[in-house]
C-alpha cells in the first residue's frame, strides 16, 4: 500500500511538490484555505479537503508548507489543528520557511501525541519544486530523516540532514542571508553598470562565468536587467525571513552587519509597495538610492 500523504499549504512551492508527490504514485490529500489551490490539486490527481482533519486522519505523513511560523502554529498546535488529528507514529514534515525556536516548539509537543516531527525547509525556488530539484535542509531524529527518504527523493534533489530539531531552519536562515545579500549586490552591479554606459547584460554573463558567478546571476540577470519582477519568491517572504535571520543571529550572540544592511533594502522594497514583487525587485530600492 502507498504511504499516504496530507499535504497542506497548497501555495506556489506546496503547489508543484504535492502535484509531484501523486505523480509518484503516493496518495495525497490536500488542505489549504484557498480554493483554487484545491482544484489545482485536483487536476494533478490528488485529493482535496474541506478541513485540516480530513487531510491528516488516515495520512502517514503529513507535510506543511505554510507562509510563515503563526500559520505553521495555527495548523499544527491549534484547535482542530493536525496534532489533534493525527494518529500517533505519524511523521510531520515542516517544509515552510519558520523560526527555529518554532521548529523546536513544534516537535516537542509533537512528541508529546506520539507524532514524530522533522523541520525540512527547502531553497531552489517555485521552479526547484516544479522540477523536484529542491535543496533540503532536515532537522530532526537521524532515524525520521530516513524514513522520510522517499518522499525527499521526488522533492528534491541535494538532501542533508544537518542536525537535531530546528538545526534545518537555521540552516535555512544561513541560506536566506546569502541570497538576500546576493540579490542586493548583484542590483548594485546593475546600477553601477548601466550609469557607467556599459551594457549590464553583456557585463554581467561575464561575471556568472567567473568568481563572482553564483546560481542567481545564472538565472535571474536576464529578468533583473529587463525589469521583470514576477514571483517567485516575493519580497514580503523574504523580508519574514531577514527578521528570522537577525532573531536568530541576536540569539547565538554574532553581529551580521551585511545581514542587517541587507534586511534594510528589503524593509525598504516592501515600504515602497514591493511587497508582492519578487526579491529581485530590490533593485528599485538600490536604483531610488541613486536617483535612477
Ligand atoms: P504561498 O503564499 O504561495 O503559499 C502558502 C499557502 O499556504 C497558500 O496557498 C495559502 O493559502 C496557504 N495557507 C495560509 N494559511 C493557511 C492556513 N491557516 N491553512 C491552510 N492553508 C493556509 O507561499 P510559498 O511561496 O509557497 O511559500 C511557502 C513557504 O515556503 C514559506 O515559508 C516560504 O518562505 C518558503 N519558501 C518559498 C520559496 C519560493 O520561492 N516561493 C522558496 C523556498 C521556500
Amino acid at each position: 500500500m502507498s504511504t499516504s500523504i496530507g499535504f497542506i499549504g497548497l501555495g506556489i512551492m506546496g503547489g508543484p511538490m504535492s502535484a509531484n508527490l501523486a505523480a509518484a504514485g503516493f496518495a495525497v490529500a490536500g488542505y489549504d484555505v484557498h480554493r483554487p489551490a484545491l482544484d489545482r490539486l485536483t487536476a494533478a490527481g490528488g485529493q482535496p479537503c474541506a478541513r485540516i482533519a480530513e487531510a491528516v486522519v488516515d495520512a502517514d505523513v503529513v507535510i506543511t508548507m505554510l507562509p510563515d511560523s503563526p500559520q505553521v502554529e495555527e495548523v499544527v498546535l491549534g484547535e482542530e489543528g493536525v496534532l489533534d488529528y493525527a494518529k500517533p507514529g505519524t511523521l510531520l514534515i515542516d517544509m515552510s520557511t519558520i523560526r527555529p525556536e518554532t521548529s523546536r516548539r513544534v516537535a516537542s509537543l509533537g512528541s508529546t501525541r506520539g507524532v514524530r516531527v522533522l523541520d525540512a525547509p527547502v531553497s531552489g525556488g517555485q521552479q526547484g519544486a516544479i522540477d523536484g530539484a529542491l535543496s533540503i535542509m532536515a532537522g530532526g531524529d537521524e532515524r525520521d530523516f530516513r524514513a522520510a527518504g522517499g518522499i525527499f527523493d521526488v522533492l528534491g534533489k541535494t538532501v542533508v540532514h544537518v542536525g537535531p530539531h530546528g538545526a534545518g531552519q537555521t540552516v535555512k536562515a544561513a541560506n536566506q542571508l546569502v541570497v538576500g545579500g546576493t540579490y542586493a549586490l548583484v542590483a548594485e552591479a546593475i546600477v553601477f553598470l548601466e550609469a557607467s554606459g556599459v551594457d549590464a547584460s553583456a557585463g554581467l554573463e561575464v561575471l556568472a562565468g567567473g568568481l563572482a558567478g553564483s546560481r542567481i546571476l545564472e538565472l535571474k540577470r536576464k529578468t533583473m536587467v529587463a525589469r521583470e519582477f514576477q514571483p517567485g519568491f516575493r519580497i514580503d517572504l523574504h523580508h519574514k525571513d531577514m527578521g528570522i535571520v537577525l532573531d536568530a543571529a541576536r540569539t547565538a550572540g554574532v553581529a551580521l552587519p551585511v545581514g542587517a544592511l541587507t534586511a534594510q533594502l528589503i524593509a525598504a522594497a516592501r515600504a515602497q509597495g514591493y511587497g508582492d514583487l519578487d526579491h529581485s525587485a530590490v533593485l528599485r530600492v538600490v536604483e531610488g538610492l541613486s536617483g535612477v
